[in-house]
Parts: C-alpha cells; sequence; structure tokens
C-alpha cells in the first residue's frame, strides 16, 4: 500500500495517481511470468486501485488460491524482483508516453486509458523504498 503522503512527496500530483496505477498494473502483468513461472509461486494478478473505502492508492499482490487475497508475505522478496524488474522495464523502454512494450495493454477493458508512464515509475520507486 502506497500512502499519499509519499507519492505526493515524491513529486506526484492526485491527478497522476490513477494513470500511474494503471500503468504500474499493466507493466507488472506483463512481467508476471518472470517471477511466476521460475518456481510456480502461484501468483493470481495484481491490481490497483484507490481504495473505496480511505482514497489510498493500493496495490493487492495476491496468491492463487481461493480466499488468499491480500499481500502474499512469503512472496515479499519476490515481489520486490517483480516490481524492480517492472520499474526497469518502463524506464528501459524508448517510447514517450507508454507502448504495447511496456504500459499497454491489449486486454485492457479500459482502452488504457488513462496511463502515465513515467509517474508509474515514479509510484514504483516509492513503492520500493517504502517497503524495504
Ligand atoms: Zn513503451
Ligand atoms: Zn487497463
Amino acid at each position: 500500500m502506497v500512502h499519499n503522503r509519499s507519492l505526493t512527496s515524491a513529486g506526484l500530483v492526485e491527478a497522476q495517481f490513477p494513470g500511474a496505477l494503471h500503468a504500474a498494473e499493466h507493466a507488472a502483468i506483463g512481467l508476471l511470468p518472470l517471477v511466476a513461472s521460475s518456481d510456480r509461486w502461484d501468483i493470481g494478478g495484481v491490481s490497483t486501485a484507490l481504495h473505496a473505502d480511505t482514497g489510498v492508492p493500493t496495490i493487492f499482490v495476491y496468491d492463487g488460491h481461493p480466499g488468499g487475497a491480500g499481500f502474499a508475505e512469503r512472496g515479499f522478496e519476490k515481489a520486490k524482483v517483480w516490481l524492480t524488474a517492472t520499474r526497469d522495464a518502463i524506464k528501459a523502454c524508448e517510447c514517450d508516453t507508454g507502448c504495447p512494450s511496456c504500459v499497454q495493454s491489449p486486454k485492457c477493458g479500459n482502452k488504457n486509458n488513462p496511463l502515465d508512464k513515467d509517474a508509474a515509475v515514479t509510484l514504483i520507486d516509492v513503492l520500493l523504498r517504502d517497503a524495504s
């Protein structure tokens, strides 16, 4: 979970949060095989949302077992590897505002909107910093 204050102190404005979360989610899902296949760590997926109750941007990493929602503790180290790889992939992409190689998803139900590539990198930086 990321606190609004961490994000704003990292230079993001609230209007960027949805695009940052959405872009980070797409890129993270794209890189899921990187961590999920290595030792069959059973990640069901990742989703990002502005939490309905608190308005706090939240990223959930959950395991694939029914009822196993929430942050998968045992996968924490892997999550760090995963998020680091996700951030690096977004950063390394040479497009300006996001493309299918980084933050766009052909399966997006929201027509890849909003997406904020630069803000996604900042978001993941904050996540990794706060998590360690
Ligand atoms: Zn790109
Ligand atoms: Zn989407």
